[in-house]
């Protein structure tokens, strides 16, 4: 397995396709488990199988890739994704932060879910219990009180 952290990041783009060539190859020769951890949701789309979504040093949102970015559950994800520049002038992006406030202080962390601070969708239950990395779609696991219950209700209607 090939642990990558931020593996073309500072790269220009030549170099980085080149890179991300050999990444290929070395899965389809080789057979190689890759964990790559980047910033970058393009990149992280175009190499990706599974991707697990990280805040404050959980896991918040987990699953196959397409599940993951097209259609996401966890506030933090969402507002990930809304960030990504559209490369098409026609599109009208909103120029204002799509998650605002600050990472909270690790010597103080918040109470409940990590994120409630900046979360548009806050309620009480958030303020006072951690959420569980739940599977709330088959195969594709939220750690959000509310995507868990708007996914229990839409599946009961
Ligand atoms: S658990 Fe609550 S605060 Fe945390 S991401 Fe979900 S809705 Fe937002």
């Amino acid at each position: 397995m090939l642990l990558l952290d931020e593996p073309v990041s500072a790269l220009d783009v030549s170099v980085r396709a080149e890179v991300m060539n050999l990444l290929a190859h070395l899965r389809a020769e080789l057979g190689l488990a890759q964990v790559f951890i980047s910033h970058d949701m393009g990149m992280v789309r175009q190499i990706s199988d599974r991707v697990a979504v990280m805040y404050f040093g959980r896991i918040v949102e987990e699953g196959g890739w397409r599940d993951v970015l097209a259609d996401p559950l966890h506030p933090y994800t969402v507002g990930l994704r809304a960030a990504v520049p559209v490369p098409d002038p026609t599109i009208d992006q909103p120029l204002t932060p799509t998650v605002v406030g600050e990472v909270p202080d690790p010597v103080r962390p918040p109470t409940g879910c990590p994120f409630h601070p900046r979360c548009p969708h806050a309620e009480d239950v958030c303020r006072a219990d951690l959420p569980p990395l739940d599977e709330v779609r088959p195969g594709h696991r939220a750690a959000c009180h509310v995507a868990a219950r708007t996914e229990r209700s839409e599946a009961v209607r």
